[in-house]
């Protein structure tokens, strides 16, 4: 083992277990696809890859006014931004949150007029289902053929590979959180919490989720999803499913710190960062 891979390993859950209520939350977002990537198709001209810049736009203003929170977007504009780049932009920022934004969308034309509503995913080696993985590779076909492992050794990948561990309990929670919010708020079908090995969620370290905000191949849904006022009813549900998250994380943090250092809250692993 060496300092080289020690020290950004011992910096990383130094920062993991800074008590959240101490400082304001980071968060980034990452509006899928961008530039050549369209993501998929709407109803006139509406394309997935702006209805999803616009919604990341949104939920910004949101999560800065409503959580406090220091928000970093992976695409700014109408660019081409491969998937390993968003991975990487989003641990530099080391955020207590990662949130792609995407809408879905069916392949055939009985199927576009028929499929509608919410999914939330969060990163597994399998998927839950075939639908789930068709989704997941849809939206990993801007990504490199072969997942490589960016790393200089077989133990930073071991250690990484722990803190992501750590990273899914908390992915999990975050994506029941948010799904129960934007079904309430917006009455859409739910279509469920699922899980998928998608790319973009893979290499990231903190809790992280991946929202079909809706099916923009849909007749109603698609044009809906092109609306304002629609946009800002979804943004203003993930605001308040990341808010409940983040209150979790806290007083998770707080009653960790008046336990006693070596006593574990019943049932939890004994190592957990406190802010994942
Ligand atoms: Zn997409």
């Amino acid at each position: 083992m060496t300092l080289r891979t020690i020290v950004p390993l011992v910096l990383l859950l130094c920062w993991s277990s800074t008590a959240l209520a101490e400082r304001s939350a980071r968060i980034v977002i990452d509006p899928g696809h961008g530039g050549s990537q369209d993501g998929a198709k709407g109803p006139g001209s509406l394309q997935e890859k702006e209805v999803v810049l616009q919604l990341a736009k949104r939920l910004r203003e949101k999560l800065q006014k409503e959580v406090g929170a220091q928000v970093f977007l992976t695409r700014e504009k109408d660019g081409t931004l491969p998937l390993p780049e968003r991975v990487q932009f989003a641990n530099g920022k080391r955020p207590d949150v990662f949130l792609s934004i995407h809408a879905n969308s069916m392949p055939t034309k009985k199927l576009r007029e028929r499929i509608e509503g919410i999914e939330t995913y969060f990163l597994s080696a399998t998927a839950s289902g075939a639908g789930a993985r068709s989704v997941a590779d849809r939206e990993n076909a801007d990504g490199p053929a072969s997942q490589a492992v960016q790393s200089d050794s077989t133990l930073n990948f071991i250690i990484h590979d722990l803190v992501r561990m750590e990273a899914h309990a908390g992915s999990s929670r975050l994506a029941y959180a948010i799904h129960q919010q934007l079904i309430s708020a917006t009455g859409a079908t739910d279509r469920g919490v699922l899980q998928a090995p998608f790319f973009v969620l893979t290499g990231v370290e903190a809790p992280a989720v991946l929202i079909e905000v809706g099916y923009i191949s849909h007749p109603q849904e698609g044009t809906q999803l092109g609306r304002a006022e629609y946009q800002e009813k979804l943004v203003s549900a993930i605001t308040e499913g990341v808010k409940t998250f983040l209150g979790e994380v806290s007083k998770r943090d707080a009653s960790k710190a008046e336990e006693a250092p070596a006593k574990p809250a019943e049932g939890e692993p004994v190592a957990r960062p406190a802010s994942l």
